[in-house]
């Protein structure tokens, strides 16, 4: 899309450490894209939404490193600048919102000619280019998933439309369940926790920048 006139809309964008998932600790910048196709990201439309639990902001450019950027260049700079780690594969997660509305594989090459290795997240409603290095599907509700094989399945638990079992043989390396926070956070950790140790193939994800207070 970039090239032919149409700007990336980036919520924020910065240094951090990945909080969940397989990887867990790693230092990254994030860069989250605004809009998603399952919510319009405004608390009056939550009721009809596809995904109801949503407690990220990717309305607005307005955010740390957010803004509207003319072409994949223009934006694969501005991730490149927010890169901190002195040595080490720079590494950048892509996430929104549903970072494949805009993420497309001329901004993947720009940010693989800046030396990234480019990571998306994404609710697995769309494709993923195939250029992508890590691709972590997280399926929500009653959202058709277009993207079945990839390197991580995190499921947020419990979602009644969308348990363990649908995506048990999908074609993924790791599988993790990680708990819907909100009120009821631990009594959903502990249904986690329960349903790890009865099916192994799951894993327990927890999201250690809310506990850390990382962004
Ligand atoms: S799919 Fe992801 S970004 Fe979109 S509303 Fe759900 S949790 Fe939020």
């Amino acid at each position: 899309m970039a090239g032919r006139g149409v700007t990336y809309s980036v919520k924020e964008c910065f240094y951090t450490l990945q909080g969940e998932g397989a990887q867990t600790g790693r230092a990254a910048v994030f860069l989250r894209f605004v809009g998603c196709n399952l919510w319009s990201g405004l608390e009056r439309d939550r009721a009809d939404a596809v995904c109801k639990f949503c407690d990220t902001d990717f309305v607005g450019v307005d955010g740390e490193g957010g803004g509207k950027f003319a072409d994949a260049d223009a934006l694969a700079a501005h991730v490149a600048a927010r890169w901190g780690g002195a040595s080490g594969k720079p590494y950048v997660v892509c996430t929104g919102g549903e970072p494949l509305l805009q993420l497309d594989a001329a901004l993947i090459a720009a940010l693989h000619a800046c030396g990234f290795e480019v990571a998306v997240e994404t609710n697995g409603t769309i494709e993923a280019p195939a250029s992508l290095d890590w691709v972590c599907v997280s399926p929500k509700s009653t959202a058709q998933l277009r993207q079945l094989s990839g390197d991580e399945l995190k499921l947020v638990f419990p979602q009644a439309d969308a348990m363990p079992g649908k995506f048990a043989g999908l074609a993924f390396r790791h599988f993790f369940l990680q708990p819907m926070d909100g009120p009821q956070r631990e009594a959903n950790t502990a249904a986690c926790i329960a349903y790890c140790l009865a099916n192994p193939q799951w894993r327990l994800s927890l999201q250690t920048h809310k506990v850390t207070g990382m962004p």
